[in-house]
């Protein structure tokens, strides 16, 4: 673990009292793997749950006892992650005791899923159903969507686990190491973007695709699962596409960007729906996000969902939007830096909450241009042209683009690889990029604070930023693109060799240096004197 001030002040006795405390909390069990500790036989250690490295605070409410055993073989440094890969452990290995391949089955079992079948029926367009066998009596409403060119109709619904099967007919696939990574992600915690697919058959709902990610939420303790789910699917044909989705397939059918211009118009509609309800013209939005969510009762959580959506396709698809240019949206593609994936993770999930539902009525300030959402999407889209026009236009190369660059500089074939355009590609690697636009979020925080300005944390973007703060924001990318590493060619097979975490490059922003202790940055980022002109 990382060194802890808080521990080393202790002494001897105080450990051991702490030790006793924790062990009391914790109904003397271990925190990863969950068994009775005890004291007299056994080793322990005190260690962070959350890393320090990660933001966690080096008091007694971020600490848990463990086994030193259990520590030394943990399999994250984060102990919630590390506590639930144990289970995951535990669950692989009973499975495989009993000669099955472990999958997503297994993991509905031992979260007590799998045990219902939906009760349903579709009228009108629209599916409708009940979870009544969890003492859940409302009757909930989903619209019902067909496939243009294959008919195959399908809603959008959240799934208790009760009520979630894994479907081994279609997907007969273990699961595979990947589920760390991916409850590393959604702990962190990032969206999932692709959502899992299912079909109903015999009244059960089969999850047939994304049984990795369903695990790593169930891990998560995820009760509820949002699926996309097939009603009378032509089973031959999904085996069929399921098998050809590999990569490419999959990548263009369930793109996200698609699913979000999807819930544009889907806002669109329930807007025109709410009007002509309450008998209000066509360009009367007087009425507030929140009583829009309201009338909706059965699809509360998709109208919410649609909103976000459609704010962050109204960013994304933008035609005032540079960075447009910058992002490869049918998946793989090796000559745009930026993929949508990253593009969304790192910037769009961070500004637009997905939680921020307005009171204020939709055309709220609209005559003054202060209209939270216009602002919003407006800044938005400045600080994209921002980034295109400081790190990319005229200098990342197309042509050249992505493919193998570090490879190919470490392999000495890469003196036609100008340096504007390593620059432009290594800033915006997903890993790197995350990094950098906290520091700029940071930066916005700041500025408020310093300049006495209120300001909504959980919605920055909505209030309006000044030309001084746009300024430092300018100089901040200006100075970043200026550090030695992002031209390093040196560090091509070992810094920037390989996908890293967020971590890593998160650990040598803030140090200087990479978590093994190899010298990167000559000093850490600091992103006040950053965002000063030198
Ligand atoms: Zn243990």
């Amino acid at each position: 673990m990382a060194h802890s001030i808080y521990l080393s002040s202790l002494s001897k006795e105080q450990y051991g009292d702490l030790t006793k405390k924790l062990w009391e909390i914790q109904n003397h069990k271990c925190f990863i793997c969950g068994e009775e500790i005890d004291l007299d036989l056994q080793t322990t250690n005190i260690d962070h749950i959350k890393p320090l490295v990660n933001g966690g605070k080096d008091d007694v409410s971020n600490m848990a006892l463990t086994h030193e055993h259990c520590n030394k073989s943990k399999q994250d440094a984060d102990l919630v992650v590390a506590k639930k890969l144990a289970i995951l452990s535990k669950i692989i290995e009973k499975a495989e005791s009993e000669k099955e391949t472990p999958s997503l089955k297994h993991v509905l079992k031992y979260y007590d899923g799998s045990k219902y079948d939906l009760k349903y029926k579709v009228e009108d367009g629209y599916i409708k159903y009940s979870f009544e066998e969890i003492g859940d009596l409302e009757i909930r409403t989903a619209p019902i969507f067909v496939d243009a060119l294959s008919n195959e109709q399908f809603a959008f619904i959240s799934v208790p686990i009760e009520y979630l099967y894994h479907d081994e007919m279609i997907n007969p696939r273990g699961i595979n190491s990947s589920i760390s990574l991916l409850v590393k992600e959604f702990h962190k915690p990032n969206p999932q973007l692709h959502l899992s697919l299912a079909r109903l058959e015999d009244n059960k709902i089969k999850i047939f695709d994304g049984q990795h990610k369903a695990v790593a939420q169930i891990l998560l303790d995820v009760r509820s699962i949002v699926v996309r789910l097939f009603l009378n699917p032509d089973v031959e044909r999904l085996i069929e596409t399921n098998t050809n989705a590999g990569s490419k397939l999959k990548q263009i059918a369930f793109d996200k960007s698609i699913v979000r211009q999807l819930h544009d118009t889907l806002y669109a509609e329930r807007l025109a729906k709410y009007q002509k309800d309450h008998f209000l013209d066509e360009d009367n939005f007087s009425f507030s996000e929140e009583a829009l969510v309201n009338h909706f009762k059965g699809e509360r959580g998709n109208v919410k969902l649609y909103i976000i959506n459609s704010q962050k396709n109204s960013i994304t698809r933008n035609p005032d939007n540079k960075l447009q240019a910058y992002i490869n949206f049918e998946g793989r593609g090796n000559d745009l830096p930026l993929s949508y994936s990253t593009f969304e993770k790192t910037l769009l999930s961070r500004f637009v909450n997905p939680k921020t539902i307005l009171k204020t009525p939709i055309n709220y300030k609209l005559d003054e241009g202060l209209n939270p959402r216009l602002l919003e999407k407006e800044q938005l889209i400045k600080l994209c042209n921002t980034i295109a026009e400081k790190l990319l236009i005229g200098k990342y190369n197309p042509d050249i683009g992505t493919y193998r660059i570090e490879n190919n500089i470490a392999n000495g074939n890469g003196d036609s690889i100008p340096d504007e355009h390593l620059i432009a590609y290594r800033l915006m690697k997903e890993e790197i990029m995350y990094n950098w636009v906290k520091y700029i979020e940071k930066l916005i925080v700041s500025y408020f604070s310093l300049t006495g300005t209120m300001y909504d944390s959980e919605n920055l973007f909505q209030q309006q930023f000044p030309d001084k703060l746009w300024e430092k924001i300018e100089t901040f990318l200006e100075n970043l693109r200026e550090l030695p590493l992002w031209k390093d060619r040196s560090m091509a097979s070992t810094v920037f060799g390989g996908k890293s975490t967020y971590d890593f490059w998160l650990c040598i922003f803030q140090t200087g240096k990479t978590p093994d202790g190899q010298a990167v940055l000559v000093n850490p980022i600091n992103y006040v004197e950053m965002s000063e002109k030198k």
